[in-house]
């Protein structure tokens, strides 16, 4: 169970909730900027659909019109002979199949014409007029029609002069249009300004449309309408899932990382200068005998001051401390600090201590032991702290360094006590002294719901242990903790953490000796035990 704690919190560490960020947040802008690759795509390909359709279209027209005439005699003959249909078909042929060659059999009758396939007997009611243009002396009329021979859905462009002319047939297959038109990808063909559509290629349903381009044609009064699908944009999404995705994920995640790494490197760089400028220094935060109003002690808390900026609280840099051993240093240099800084109140006042934070790598090897020994401090007067929010891979030999640490007189308090990893194995393993009550647990007081630092604090009176509860920030928690016989308080209801100067009028204005307001009264306290 340790194990996995130990792990989960490896996992969890500064260094790999930003690479795992890195790597969610590459993800998640591969996976959207190929979505919006796709809709560019599927856009583009309509506007592509359009352009394609009006050139067509435009082409056939083109072709049509430049068609060599056909000999006005065949035409006053009155009926559709072998020659002029093997004449049109000649034309036919010659022009690629686009566009049927007709010519008018009858200028009384301007609706019959001999085409490559017989005779076609037009119905004028038919006609949706598109224009009608003079080219080379000669009025040409272009119109949308349907032949009442052919199917029914199919319509053509027709083309004519009144005596030769042009049908284009208005098919699919005629437009060159990719095959998959279909339920995902549809166009229609209408006219200008008048409701009629000339053609529709594709069976999407109108719900399915993602969105539509509606454009009118260069050449001819004619509009297209392009529309495509949500599954059109989603099927081009899964195409390009492995190609694009994956080099947009690389690419991004690569940069991430370079950046998640660089930023680290800063970091690490500014914790070196600060360790090299001697950045960090403590800032004391009072430790009170609620009962007589007297103070104990004081933590020490680290800061953090760069050169150019403001103080920065430790949850900002401890873990990178931590994470590069450069911790020891610190809390070496710290020590020295507050020595120099409270000498003054250590000398004066027997008793009074001053709370270090250590975490398990200070046990991981001799060193700090040995820093301790060298210093030829009064450790007597130091209390070092373990977090049990740091799990101790090697307990038996954390506890053989604790036993060496208080061979120079220090004591060891359990610090953020059952919050953490240890679940009471520091308790039963580790000659602990101290053990500090987390602030979740002085807050319980208020909360009502005591039950668990009830169970903490007759822990510690079986196993002869102190108590210290931190985190006491007001009177019913102050009034509550020591109702439980719990006497030495640190929170903000007594004082902040401060520098040394202001610990010093602190200690003036609070009168060092002079007792606080009664909490509780003697009568209650007997009261309580
Ligand atoms: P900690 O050892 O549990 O220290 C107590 C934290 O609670 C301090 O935060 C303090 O400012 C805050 N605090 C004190 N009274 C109250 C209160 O009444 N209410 C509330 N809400 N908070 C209160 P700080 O100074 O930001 O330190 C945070 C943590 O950083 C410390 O928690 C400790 O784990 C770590 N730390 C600080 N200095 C050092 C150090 O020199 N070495 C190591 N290894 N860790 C340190
Ligand atoms: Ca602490
Ligand atoms: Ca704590």
């Amino acid at each position: 169970m340790q194990y996995i704690q130990h792990r989960l919190n490896f996992l969890l560490s500064p260094r790999w909730v930003y690479n795992a960020g890195a790597l969610l947040l590459a993800l998640l802008f591969s996976l959207f900027a190929s979505l919006s690759l796709s809709l560019y795509q599927v856009h583009d390909e309509i506007r592509h659909d359009i352009d394609h359709l009006d050139q067509i279209v435009s082409v056939a027209i083109k072709y049509g019109l430049e068609k060599p005439t056909l000999s006005v005699d065949s035409t006053v003959s009155g009926e559709c002979s072998i020659d002029t249909i093997e004449q049109l078909e000649k034309l036919y042929v010659s022009h690629l199949l686009m566009s049927i060659p007709i010519v008018s059999l009858d200028k009384q009758h301007p609706y019959t014409y001999c085409s490559p396939f017989g005779v076609e007997q037009f119905d004028e009611t038919n006609f949706k007029n598109l224009l009608n243009t003079e080219l080379k002396g000669e009025m040409w009329r272009l119109a949308i029609v349907s032949l009442p021979t052919a199917p029914k859905n199919l319509t053509y462009l027709y083309g004519s002069n009144g005596i030769n002319g042009f049908l284009f047939p208005l098919r699919t297959e005629y437009l060159f249009l990719e095959n998959d038109l279909d339920h995902q990808r549809s166009i229609r063909l209408s006219l200008q300004h008048v409701n009629y559509t000339i053609l529709e290629i594709g069976s999407m349903p109108t719900s399915d449309r993602l969105y539509s381009n509606a454009v009118d044609s260069k050449y001819l009064p004619l509009t297209f309408e392009a529309s495509v699908s949500t599954a059109r944009v989603l099927s081009r999404f899964y195409e390009q899932l492995w190609p694009a995705t994956t080099i947009l994920f690389l690419v991004s995640f690569t940069v991430l990382l370079l950046c998640v790494s660089y930023w680290h490197a800063k970091k690490e760089i500014a914790l070196q200068k600060a360790i090299r400028d001697a950045q960090f220094f403590p800032y004391y935060q009072p430790i009170v005998d609620a009962k007589t109003g007297l103070m104990v002690g004081v933590e020490a808390l680290l800061r953090w001051l760069p050169s150019d900026g403001q103080i920065i609280e430790p949850r900002k840099f401890i873990k990178h401390l931590e994470q590069s051993g450069a911790i020891i240093p610190v809390t070496e240099n710290l020590i020295q600090t507050v020595y120099q800084e409270l000498s003054p109140l250590m000398d004066q006042h027997e008793q009074f201590y001053c709370s270090v934070n250590i975490t398990p790598l200070h046990l991981q090897n001799d060193d700090f032991y040995r820093y301790l020994q060298r210093a030829t401090l009064d450790c007597s007067k130091l209390v070092l702290e373990l977090t049990e929010r740091e799990p101790i891979d090697d307990l038996e030999l954390a506890r053989q360094r604790i036993v060496l640490l208080k061979t120079l007189g220090v004591k060891i308090s359990l610090d953020d006590a059952g919050t953490g990893y240890g679940g009471n194995s520091y308790l039963h393993c580790l000659d602990i002294d101290t053990i500090k009550i987390d602030k979740m647990f002085t807050h319980s007081i208020d909360e009502g719901q005591s039950a668990v630092l009830d169970g903490y604090i007759e822990m510690a009176k079986q196993l002869k242990l102190e108590l210290v509860a931190e985190g006491v920030e007001n009177e019913r928690e102050a009034r509550g903790l020591l109702l439980r016989g719990v006497f030495h308080h640190q929170g903000y209801f007594y004082g902040k953490p401060m520098p040394i100067k202001d610990l010093k009028a602190w200690c003036l204005s609070h009168g060092f000796s002079e007792c606080k307001d009664e909490l509780v009264t003697e009568e209650e306290l007997k009261v309580s035990h």
